[in-house]
């Protein structure tokens, strides 16, 4: 079974100064190695494998010596992600592989060789980091990736392999439902009890702060071009460490990108907050059941809905499936996603009356064939419940029958792949 944890690095000076090497060499043979790949499939009709990419490196060394200064598993790491890009974008899992611009590209893998050596990270050409570990390092050490933040902070997400580990199977055989909702961030029956979590409103908490720091930045003289740089979130905009300034990219004044900074800093502590408040969510729901049945929600189409869309994205409820699938799969429970035009809100839970001129704004209603009365989100999330019963097979068994629920795991199972940078041991 694999694992992962991140931990946040401090380098010192010239280890920075290192590290914006390798992450320029990286960026450079992703970027050289995708022109190859476009150019020899207009030339060849096919497309380079992954060991003729690797073949060109010593080639290119010899043209380029200062590529030889970066680590070269960290580039053959990079061809292995290129191809991985191209292998989704032909599975319909992504879109084709992009160039990539030093903005928002700061990251480089180590396929091996990463020690800890004294909780501290040995890696290879640059030397012991500095490193903040909050637990224990158990297991083989595989892929290091490093990474660094648009306001400047180093972080390292180790890949861990713990062998064959037995995955213990939890006996409760609780199945949870679970309505995702903007008023209540979800409310979830599990046959007995239907409980709520509230909305945190992360955004509002820190809106006000950021709508003054964006409100200085704007202030602060410069292009057009990088005033509308900031307005698409300020999360990708240039990189600015004040220790480092020669390595990375900056552009106004100083005054300018010290606003820049700011308005960088309220939004990784928004992003920070919404993980801390996902990850413990889908732990708490992990721990309290076998089964968890979600709608498959078109997050995507749901967005083009402007006057929701804020209010959805700022939720990131796509994320929040994520942490619950891999956090299930690693007890050996199963995510189930049943189809979004299933119409959970609108039929009623007791006797399957179909409700149809339920509107979004109803938040109660009264069954016309058994005069149930309905809360909304409590009525659907016992819906998607049964639901996700009868897609696993179960009948409408309250509590499930773990031998056959094991049975349907496998082909039920949606796999949600979370990013290297999601999966962290919570
Ligand atoms: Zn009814």
């Amino acid at each position: 079974m694999r694992k992962a944890t991140k931990v946040r690095l401090y380098p010192t000076i010239e280890q920075k100064q290192l590290l914006a090497q390798q992450f320029g060499c990286s960026r450079f043979w992703w970027n050289k190695a995708l022109s190859l790949q476009y150019e020899h499939r207009f030339e060849q009709e096919r497309w380079l494998k992954r060991t003729e990419l690797n073949a060109m490196l010593p080639g290119l060394k010899v043209e380029l010596p200062w590529l030889s200064d970066c680590y070269s598993q960290v580039l053959q790491a990079t061809t292995k992600h290129l191809e991985q890009a191209f292998k989704n974008w032909f599975e319909g899992r992504a879109k084709k592989p992009r160039f990539k611009a030093k903005k928002n590209n700061q990251s480089i893998s180590f396929p091996q060789n990463v020690k800890i050596v004294e909780n501290n990270l040995k890696i290879p050409k640059i030397g012991l980091i500095k490193a903040k570990f909050s637990r224990s390092i158990e297991g083989e050490i595989k892929t290091v990736t490093i990474s660094v933040t648009p306001s400047g902070k180093y972080f390292a997400a180790i890949g861990l392999d713990l062998g064959d580990v037995e995955v213990e199977q939890s006996t409760d055989g609780v199945i949870t439902g679970i309505d995702l909702g903007l008023k209540d961030y979800v409310t979830c029956h599990n046959g007995t009890e239907t409980y709520s979590i509230k909305h945190p409103k992360w955004l509002k908490r820190h809106e006000r702060n950021l709508r003054k720091h964006q409100k200085q930045l704007s202030r602060r003289n410069g292009s057009r071009s990088s005033t509308a740089c900031t307005k698409q979130s300020g999360v990708n905009i240039a990189l600015f460490d004040e220790t480092v300034k020669t390595a990375l990219p900056l552009k106004g004044s100083n005054r300018k990108n010290k606003a820049r900074l700011l308005v960088t800093r309220v939004h990784e502590r928004l992003s920070n907050t919404r993980q801390d408040f996902l990850h413990k969510l889908s732990r708490k729901i992990t721990d309290e059941s076998q089964v968890v049945v979600v709608e498959n929600l078109n997050i995507k189409g749901m967005v083009k809905n402007r006057k929701l869309s804020k209010a959805i994205v700022q939720s990131g409820w796509g994320m929040f499936l994520n942490f619950l699938s891999y956090k299930l799969e690693h007890k050996g429970g199963v995510l189930v996603e049943i189809d979004r035009f299933f119409p959970s809100s609108k039929t009623c839970s007791k006797c399957g009356y179909i409700h149809t001129e339920l509107e979004l704004k109803d938040r109660e209603w009264t069954c016309k064939q058994c005069s149930t009365h309905h809360l909304r989100d409590d009525n659907a999330s016992r819906n998607i419940r049964t639901e996700g019963i009868r897609i696993l097979g179960l009948g409408h068994s309250p509590r499930g029958d773990d031998v056959r629920l094991e049975a349907c795991f496998e082909q039920l199972s949606v796999k949600r792949v979370p990013s290297f940078e999601q999966l962290t041991l919570f």
